[in-house]
């Protein structure tokens, strides 16, 4: 099959590669849609690239059943289906408590198993095990179809953040995960201020329906948050990107008893410092969220399919296999929204 393979850090190729078959438990899939994510980039450029080269990266998977290994049960060939991307145990302490994205002995496409950048891809027994392979629904197009997986990212945030209607939600960062966040605030009834440094991003945000947009570059986004917020600060503050310092600039930015969301993963091996006073008499909540569990896949490709959440406007490039490098240069000059590989 063709697959674009990475050798090695920003070393990405086209080439042939053995076609994937299914063993016992397993699935093949044959890919229709590709969905290219931050995570991919990252990896690419060295941030976490699994020790196993050559692998193929993508875990944004939509296509249909192609093969079925033995002991495979519900599926057919030629069935549509999107692919929860993380193989989870199902036994362990995180997985048993439905959290899932946490479990001690996860791995998924594109970090340790090939991914979805491929003609075709192998489904570990694992994400079948989990119900991870999710049946299209009829009239879905495989281009909304792969939005599921950003979307359950997104959804899973607001889960953790507890958001509640009426909330300010304060989202830094308005690249493709920033957006989705905008909207699955705006879905569960929040106002949402966005800031950027960047103003056709923050144009964007604003076509999608933020309430508010700051560009932090030229605004002191304090005070436009204390202006917006009747001095309070944000009920949220979700910090989409991973820079250190700006994180912990967006501190200050939540009001008493808020939540800050570290969303975007940081490199490693840097430090934020924060006054523990603040931490305790605000009674702030600090965390983060990290990929989404398999309810939140299923919930997003629900929400979807019945036009609760529209994604189309997320997609904003589209590529093949063959014009899979183009793609790898406009998401790391953030060039574009979301791009999506087609096959
Ligand atoms: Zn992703
Ligand atoms: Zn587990």
């Amino acid at each position: 099959m063709k697959a674009a393979v990475v050798h090695g850090k920003n070393d990405i190729r086209v080439e042939e590669y053995p076609t994937p078959q299914a063993g016992a438990g397993e699935m093949v899939v044959k890919i229709a849609a590709s969905g290219i994510c931050a995570t991919d980039i990252k990896t690419l450029l060295g941030q976490g690239l699994p020790k196993n080269l050559p692998t193929i990266l993508g875990h944004e998977v939509v296509g249909e059943v192609y093969q079925l290994g033995a002991d495979v049960t519900g599926f057919s060939p030629g069935e549509r289906v999107a692919v929860y991307p993380i193989a989870v145990c199902g036994e362990c302490y995180y997985c048993k408590r439905g959290r899932h994205n946490l479990c001690e002995r996860e791995f998924g496409l594109g970090h340790g198993i090939d991914g979805g950048f491929a003609e075709y891809v192998r489904l570990p027994r694992q994400i079948i095990n989990i119900g991870g392979v999710v049946k299209i629904p009829a009239d879905l197009r495989y281009d909304r179809a792969v939005m599921a997986e950003p979307l359950s990212c997104g959804l899973a945030a607001l889960r953790a953040n507890r958001v509640q209607v009426g909330d300010t939600v304060l989202v830094i960062g308005a690249g493709p995960m920033g957006l989705i966040h905008l909207k699955v605030n705006k879905w569960a009834g929040a106002r949402v201020i966005m800031a950027d440094v960047l103003d056709r991003r923050l144009r964007v945000a604003e076509e999608m329906g933020a309430d508010a947009c700051i560009n932090s570059a030229n605004t002191d986004i304090g005070e436009e948050i204390a202006r917006l917020t009747d001095k309070a600060g944000a009920e949220v503050v979700i910090t989409s990107l991973g820079i250190p310092a700006v994180i912990e600039q967006s501190l200050k930015l939540v009001r008493k008893a808020g939540t800050v969301n570290i969303f975007g993963g940081p490199p490693a091996g840097q430090k934020i410092s924060l006054d523990p006073r603040w931490l305790h008499y605000c009674e702030i909540n600090l965390t983060g969220t990290f990929a989404a569990t398999p309810d939140d896949f299923r919930q997003a490709l629900r929400l979807i399919d019945k036009g609760e959440i529209i994604v189309d406007d997320l997609i904003s490039d589209r590529f093949t296999l063959d014009s899979m490098l183009d793609a790898v240069e406009r998401a790391k000059n953030q060039e574009m929204i979301r791009g999506i590989v087609e096959f």
